[in-house]
């Protein structure tokens, strides 16, 4: 018997997960996993661990590149009612995982709860945003997070407070532990000046990054005092292209690809850039973007 049995309903195997990211490109998942709820999810870690398989947790795959060999191990999908939950209370929100972010900032922006519009226009689940701590030029996720609920790969669940997160520049201090909900410590304010400040960021956003296009949002961190984009640009790499993928002419950091493109196209153009602006300015980019 397969060490899956006991999940048959509830994993899929050889899994489109490609298909599933913001790219929309890249290959299939040797199995993908829709468990139910905390103790669902700790049991299945439990027994991929004695597997000796590898686990991932996909959120709305707005950072994650999908090879086009695809992944050989688990992926975990916090899709189920009990990870997508949120709750107000006055102005704190308990948000599942895998409830999404934007639809959130939306629905906190029309109840006048602020602390969440500067991230509108970021695709992304909660559990994703608090891994990555997204933000910008208008705040972080980690600056409004009071607390998570945390599941350990080896399966063990935990409560963390803010600072025990560890959270910095697209960073937490948790490595592949799971992000099961998180409570938001917003503030009350005026719901007309908040939805005005959130159209604004909308704006801005659109205006400024390929919001419509395919691709995993900044391709690499900015490096300490500098901007990717910026240097990119004074390498003369916008709009280079590898097969079906392009260097934004938008936004140098982000590499937009074609409905055609092969995820090896994003990772070569990705390499050629890399390298033209070490070679150009000496400084080395590191991704941003994840590759599964
Ligand atoms: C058009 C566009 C614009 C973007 N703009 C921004 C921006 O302004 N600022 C910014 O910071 N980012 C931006 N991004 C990148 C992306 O939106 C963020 O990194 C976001 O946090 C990814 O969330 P996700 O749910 O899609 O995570 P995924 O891409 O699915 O996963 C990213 C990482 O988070 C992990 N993860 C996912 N869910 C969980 C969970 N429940 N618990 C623990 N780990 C989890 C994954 O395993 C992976 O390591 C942009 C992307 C796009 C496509």
């Amino acid at each position: 018997m397969s060490w899956w049995r006991p999940w048959a309903d509830r994993i899929e195997p050889d899994a489109p997960i490609g298909a599933m990211t913001w790219y929309r490109i890249g290959g299939r998942a040797r199995w993908l996993a829709h468990p139910r709820d905390a103790e669902d999810l700790a049991a299945l870690c439990r027994r991929v661990r004695q597997e000796g398989l590898t686990l991932r947790v996909l959120g709305r795959g707005a950072n994650v590149l999908v090879r086009d060999e695809g992944f050989d191990g688990v992926v975990v999908r916090l899709d189920a009612p009990s990870f997508t939950r949120v709750t107000f209370d006055g102005a704190r929100v308990l948000a599942g995982g895998g409830a999404d972010l934007m639809r959130l900032c939306r629905t906190c922006a029309e109840r006048g709860l602020s602390g969440i519009e500067g991230l509108a226009a970021i695709p992304a689940s909660i559990g994703g945003a608090v891994r990555m701590n997204a933000g910008g030029r208008f705040g972080q996720l980690g600056d409004v997070v009071r607390c998570a609920t945390l599941l350990t790969v080896e399966g063990a669940l935990r409560e963390v407070e803010k600072a025990g997160i560890g959270f910095g520049y697209r960073t937490w201090g948790w490595d592949r532990a799971m992000v099961l909900s998180a409570e938001l410590e917003l503030a009350v304010d005026d719901p007309l000046r908040v939805r005005g400040r959130f159209k604004e960021y909308w704006r801005m956003k659109r205006a400024t990054q390929p919001v419509g296009e395919r691709s995993a949002g900044c391709v690499f961190k900015n490096p300490p005092q500098e901007s990717s984009g910026r240097l990119i640009d004074s390498a003369g790499l916008k709009g280079a292209t590898s097969g079906g993928a392009q260097v934004s002419l938008r936004h140098a950091n982000f590499i937009v690809a074609a409905e055609d493109a092969l995820a090896a196209d994003v990772l070569r153009l990705a390499d050629h850039v890399r390298r033209t602006v070490r070679d150009r300015f000496g400084t080395e980019l590191e991704l941003e973007m994840e590759v599964w």
